[in-house]
């Protein structure tokens, strides 16, 4: 069994449609999203219908709750609710009722996923560090935990003591667990443009990380197009 596992897919359909391709190619059987498929880039209803599509497991990120919303409360920033105001136009009642529908944390055979922690899923705290990790750690009940929401991939492990390590090809060692940021689809904030996501090889035990090129300048134009804020292309190709 081979999971590929993405999310803060932030309506970047060139991102994704790249991201699904490589899963393909590299044999993955399954996918799960781990939430943010709508907000910043220009296709949120074309990015929501190809996950429903996949029929796979979902978890409801910070801008998909807020697409949902009626109206803004002052909880984001004014460039990620510029955006979320153009989405929540630019999605359907369905797509927003599916939305609302979603569920913070899942399990997935023998693995959890979340948005942003597990600890307190619903407030949309960030991971950043090894302590950030350790709070999320005392409510993970499986080995593994995928998460997403600071655009940056990375992973914790918890044995003796709580320490990040390197991802691009990690061990999953039993007795041990570990928190793992797969990075974003949409829009990597760790210095690289490539579209992020894991494979998570179950029958080998090992996750590995990926970095896929795509079709930057499409999605950049599309952004432009909308009327959604010129910095929201920019951002894109400076990983950030
Ligand atoms: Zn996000």
């Amino acid at each position: 069994m081979r999971f590929a596992v993405f999310g803060d897919i932030h309506a970047n359909l060139e991102a994704l449609q790249a991201v699904l391709a490589d899963a393909q190619e590299r044999g993955c059987t399954h996918h799960v999203c781990i939430g943010d498929i709508v907000g910043y880039n220009a296709n949120p209803h074309e990015c929501l219908e190809l996950i429903r599509e996949l029929g796979c497991p979902v978890v409801k990120g910070n801008h998909d709750e807020q697409a949902c919303l009626a109206d803004s409360h002052d909880i984001f920033n004014p460039l990620a609710d510029a955006a979320i105001r153009w989405t929540r136009e630019h999605l359907t009642d369905d797509d927003k009722c599916w939305l609302a529908g979603l569920r913070l944390i899942r399990q997935v055979r023998d693995f959890t996923i979340v948005h942003a922690t597990l600890d307190m899923p619903n407030q949309w705290g960030y991971v950043f560090n090894h302590l950030d990790a350790a709070a999320s750690f005392n409510y993970q009940y499986t080995n593994v935990c995928f998460y997403g929401h600071t655009h940056a991939p990375r992973a914790y492990v918890r044995d003796e003591i709580v320490r990040s390590v390197p991802l691009e090809t990690l061990p999953i060692e039993p007795g041990k667990k570990y928190f793992i940021n797969v990075g974003s689809v949409g829009q990597p904030r760790d210095g690289d443009w490539h579209a992020s996501y894991c494979i998570y090889h179950a029958d080998k035990n090992m996750v590995e990380l990926r970095r896929i090129p795509y079709d930057i300048n499409t999605a950049q134009d599309k952004v432009v197009a909308a009327g959604l804020p010129q910095r929201l292309a920019d951002r894109l190709a400076l990983g950030n």
